[in-house]
């Protein structure tokens, strides 16, 4: 694992194409019981350097009912999203992770994690990966599905601010979700 993640650490396969230098924000240890399988950071943690150092990533503590040390513990949680660089802006958002990231990197690593109980699938991106050919079409048709996916994988709404009108919209998700989504991460922890 400390080789495949120094050799994460130096890669440069996207230099050119983000519009900045490659800086992967990843965390993983082998005895992770969870995967955060988010998108790609965001412009403040490409800053950091920290992963989920910002709005989303409280939103998702909260979520999960851990604090930052539990959270940042590599051995309890890994934080593995799509493409481990700030993949630069597209539009009125982010532009979507890097795909070479995703072909280059996810078979190497996660192999390496054989302990995880309990996969996070937040987004589109990390649905499209981690639910494979159980994905129901689209990000509310997979949410809406969640029981079918435990208990080994959950899909999650992204954290953002920019999703508080899904939330209101969809309060069975603070309703039914979140409780299982707590007692699966304090089980596994
Ligand atoms: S996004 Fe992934 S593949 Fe691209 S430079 Fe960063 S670590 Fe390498």
């Amino acid at each position: 694992m400390k080789d495949l993640l120094r050799g994460i650490e130096a890669c440069r396969i996207c230099a050119g194409r983000l519009g900045h230098e490659p800086r992967p924000v990843v965390q993983a240890g082998t005895g992770a019981r969870i995967l955060v399988a988010g998108q790609a950071p965001g412009r403040k943690v490409h800053e950091s350097g920290v992963p989920w150092d910002d709005a989303s990533g409280r939103r998702l503590r909260q979520w999960l009912d851990i604090d930052e040390a539990t959270f940042y513990d590599p051995q309890k949680v890994a934080l593995v999203p799509m493409g481990f660089c700030y993949p630069g802006k597209a539009g009125s958002g982010d532009a979507p992770p890097r795909p070479e990231c995703r072909a280059t990197w996810q078979p190497r690593l996660l192999p390496l994690l054989p302990n995880i109980g309990l996969v996070l699938a937040i987004g589109q991106y990390a649905q499209a990966y981690h639910l494979g050919d159980r994905h129901k079409g689209s990000l509310t048709a997979n949410l809406r599905a969640w029981r079918e996916f435990l208990p080994g994988t959950l899909p999650l709404p992204h954290p953002s601010p920019r999703n508080v009108a899904w939330f209101k919209a969809n309060p069975w998700f603070e309703g039914e979700v979140l409780p299982e989504l707590r007692a699966r991460v304090h089980e596994l922890l």
